[in-house]
């Protein structure tokens, strides 16, 4: 999300005149684009904040600005701290120093990329035990169905093949509009703009993901079947104090209503190991929930306080570094050979990719379900859908050869 606000607020600052530069030195004005969401990325933050404060000695006649998660309600606090910062404004906001007149309903970014983010819904409403997200961006805020299709259909007109739809938690995209529209409405919608190849989406949370997703998913030529649901734990009593509102039979029930509708869906999930007071028993079984349900990626992660969230005040961190690292590393191990025999099914089939550029002399893409496939050939395939045949597969990624450009 930040990426994607930050390639925004770029191509804005770009519409206005202004010009990118190779280096901070060289730049009149530098806009920081802040996140928070573990303290080590908070303390680059600060750390970089420290490095402009010589810079802006040795030329005061620089700009600085900080947007991101660091900027919330926090300002006065902020302005005390880094007084030689010139600007602070809200993720999302128009920088303070932009007349009325050049704020413009929708910025895009000016030379996007074939896949490009687009965010549907700022801030989030859930307030899971571990998670700084809400108290730094805010409740949620959904933008206007109608404003997300204009801007998808002008990203298509500049080349863009695919979008990914971001937000916390996209599954409560909408509530917060008149008419209440939610995701499987806007993909309706997008599903109609010619020239778009694929929508992505992402990320869901499983107690709010409705049947009526499952059935767009199913039945829109263009959603990828690319679920990304973050369990977290296979543990009901972790779930309960990480304050997620589901279980694991709900969770369960879930993947396989999702696997029964959703013709060839792959799914991805976040882990979070060592989380305060979890057992060695409630480690297990989130081990046991990931060998049973065999997920195509899981994204694990060792638990680490984050200061101003529920858990950093409520619970004591411990479980030890060195038992965190363990836990992870099975959960990888694991993770590795579920993955490699998930990919191992795909040796001599045909899958459709979406090139989207050259990596050490070779053409790379993802399939529809998010896989990397690297392919070699002379020709041209840049922004391509083609049909690749699988010769070599690892848990990271295909290899194979090119066999069909189906679509321009
Ligand atoms: S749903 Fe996601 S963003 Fe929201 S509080 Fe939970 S972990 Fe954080």
């Amino acid at each position: 999300m930040n990426k994607a606000e930050s390639e925004r607020l770029g191509s804005y600052l770009e519409q206005l005149g202004y010009q990118a530069t190779a280096t901070a030195e060289e730049a009149d004005l530098i806009v920081l684009n802040s996140c928070v969401v573990r303290q080590s990325a908070e303390n680059r933050v600060i750390n970089k904040l420290n490095a402009l404060k010589s810079l802006q000695m040795s030329n005061p006649g620089i700009t600085i600005a900080l947007t991101g998660c660091l900027v919330n309600s926090n300002i006065n606090q902020l302005r005390e701290n880094f007084p030689y910062v010139d600007y602070f404004f809200k993720p999302g906001d128009y920088p303070p120093w932009i007349e009325k007149q050049d704020k413009v309903g929708i910025i895009l970014p000016r030379h996007p990329s074939l896949s490009t983010f687009v965010t549907i819904i700022q801030g989030c409403d859930n307030f899971c035990s571990y998670c700084i997200v809400p108290y730094r961006r805010g409740q949620e805020r959904s933008r206007p169905l109608a404003e997300i299709v204009i801007e998808v259909k002008e990203l298509v007109r500049r080349g863009v093949k695919e979008v990914t739809l971001l937000g916390q938690n996209v599954d409560s995209y909408g509530h917060d509009l008149p008419n209440k529209p939610d995701l499987a409405d806007l993909l309706k919608e997008l599903n109609t703009i010619n020239g778009l190849a694929r929508i992505r989406f992402l990320t869901n949370h499983p107690k709010d993901m409705s049947s009526k997703l499952i059935e767009a998913i199913a039945y829109l030529d263009k959603v990828c079947e690319l679920i990304c649901l973050p369990v977290q734990s296979g543990d009901n009593d972790i779930l309960k104090v990480m304050r997620r509102d589901y279980t694991v039979e709900h969770y369960r029930q879930l993947v396989e209503q999702i696997r029964n509708k959703i013709a060839g869906v792959a799914l991805s999930t976040d882990v979070i190991v060592g989380f305060p007071s979890e057992s060695p028993h409630q480690f297990q079984q989130t081990v046991n929930l990931l060998s049973e349900l065999r997920f195509d990626t899981v994204h694990v992660a060792a638990y680490s306080p984050r200061p101003g969230t529920i858990a950093s005040s409520v619970f004591e961190d411990n479980i030890p570094l060195a038992e965190k690292r363990e836990r992870l590393h099975k959960i990888e191990q694991l993770q590795e050979s579920i993955a490699t025999e998930i990919n191992a099914q795909l040796l001599g089939k045909t899958v459709e990719v979406l090139v989207e550029g050259k990596k050490g002399g070779k053409w790379q893409g993802r399939t529809r379900d998010g896989k990397l496939v690297f392919f070699s050939d002379n020709n041209d395939y840049l922004g391509h859908l083609v049909k690749i045949r699988i010769e070599k597969t690892s848990p990271w990624s295909l290899q194979g050869k090119f066999e069909l450009n189906s679509i321009n």
